[in-house]
């Protein structure tokens, strides 16, 4: 077989190919938008034909820190000449650097590095089971973890065993038992779930962001919090999306002052460059995890840590929390004015740069149809559920980026009718 194949396989030459490629030799798992991008600098994206794109999505906000960024790809480059895995048998040279410095920064005692985000939302299962029977005291196979309808916390088995969504799990069961599932954002479900003495965590993204953005009432995460203090229970926050400066704080949890018990991170946490994904907690429940009950073989490697500590410090040194709360308020604003010119804007919702605008379908036309329209005036952004487009560019946009963006999209939403 290998005789016929050409080892020095070239690129696609157009998008039309590349696409085709895609197709005929990939998994159907996704269905993107007809565009083929090649090369991203900052805010903006090209295609294989060389025309740009204003990035909305920003790798579902893994990219907040700017495609490419200089810093991250210099931290990138250096490490990877030098080492990039060990595996965990043997320490590594970055490995503790950055527990420092992520743990210092965010306060908490411990760190556990891992690659993905559905990983880390594992990893964070696990040690909520632990600290249970451990510390808490949960008879032998008994704990429960409440979980709210319409989460998203990855695509792994673990995670979609907690899922209300059809098209995650359907004809993917039998799923992992133990989870309880109450409503978001209501806070007496909690209140009752919580008084079951074998539940060990309740489970919650601080802003739904794959259900469409979908922002509780202020108070909430601070009363769920006291809610679990009240009945010793953790609050795991899945930060995934919503960390690292997206909604205009380093946390969303920020907000309100809140510190889960167990914060779950990734996508920025590594600026897009690679997948790196962490958890948080302190000693009590950290601890409770001991050599050989967890790992992989590339959580915490050199490469990782090094992109991951630059990525930190960009958010940081390029005040991207501030930046996003500043753009965020701009762009919510020329959305409720394009609101008032065209009768397909039914609501806009966001906090910081992680938005929403929810789509009337008229004449036919969906959120898909001025998804394409914003991609023909060279704007990237996807519908998340049906009706709802999600805009969440990079945080290093401009005032007058953010303008022309805005512009865009008035224009896109306006001539589509
Ligand atoms: N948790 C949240 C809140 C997410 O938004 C996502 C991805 O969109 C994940 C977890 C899963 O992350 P990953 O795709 O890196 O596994």
């Amino acid at each position: 077989m290998t005789d016929q194949i050409n080892l020095n396989s070239t690129k696609a030459k157009s998008s039309q190919q590349a696409m085709e490629w895609e197709d005929k030799y990939g998994a159907h798992n996704y269905h993107p938008l007809p565009v083929v991008l090649d090369r991203g600098k900052g805010l903006e994206l090209w295609d294989i034909e060389g025309k740009r794109y204003f990035d909305f999505l920003s790798a579902y906000s893994a990219v907040n820190q700017g495609h490419c960024h200089p810093k991250i790809v210099d931290a990138l480059t250096e490490q990877a000449q030098k080492l990039t895995l060990t595996s965990r048998a043997f320490y590594n040279s970055r490995l503790g650097e950055f527990e420092k410095l992520i743990t210092e920064m965010l306060g908490y005692d411990k760190v556990l590095a891992m690659n993905s985000g559905a990983e880390a939302n594992e990893t964070a299962l696990k040690l909520a089971r632990k600290w249970g029977y451990m510390v808490k005291g949960i008879p032998e196979n008994k704990a429960k973890i409440v979980a709210v309808s319409n989460n998203f916390h990855g695509r792994t088995l673990g995670v979609i065993s907690a899922s209300t969504e059809q098209s995650s799990t359907h004809g993917f069961g039998p799923f992992i038992e133990g989870f309880v599932i109450i409503p978001y954002d209501d806070v007496p479900a909690l209140e009752e779930a919580l008084q079951d003495p074998n539940v060990c965590a309740f489970w919650v993204e601080p802003i739904q962001g794959e259900a469409g953005v979908i922002i509780p009432e202020q108070g909430y995460l601070t009363k769920a919090k006291a809610a679990c203090d009240k009945y010793k229970v953790l609050l795991m926050a899945d930060e995934v999306q919503t960390g690292m400066c997206r909604t205009g704080k380093m946390l969303a949890c920020d907000h309100e002052l809140v510190r889960p018990d167990v914060l779950i991170l990734g996508k920025a946490l590594s600026g897009g460059i690679m997948p790196v994904s962490a958890v948080l907690a302190d000693d009590e429940v950290m601890l409770t995890i001991k050599p050989g009950e967890h790992g992989s073989t590339f959580g915490g490697n050199p490469l990782a840590c090094a992109v991951g500590i630059a990525s930190l410090q960009v958010l940081v040194e390029e005040n991207l929390a501030d930046n996003a709360h500043r753009m965020g308020k701009i762009f919510r604003a020329k959305m409720e004015e394009i609101k008032t010119k065209s009768p397909m804007v039914r609501t806009v919702r966001g906090k910081g740069l992680l938005n929403a605008v929810e789509i009337e379908p008229m004449n036919g036309l969906t959120a898909w149809d001025v998804c394409l329209n914003l991609k023909k005036n060279g704007l990237l952004a996807k519908p998340t559920r049906q009706d709802t487009i999600r805009f969440a560019p990079p945080l290093i946009i401009s005032e007058t980026q953010m303008l022309e963006c805005c512009h865009i999209i008035e224009e896109s939403i306006i001539t589509i009718l």
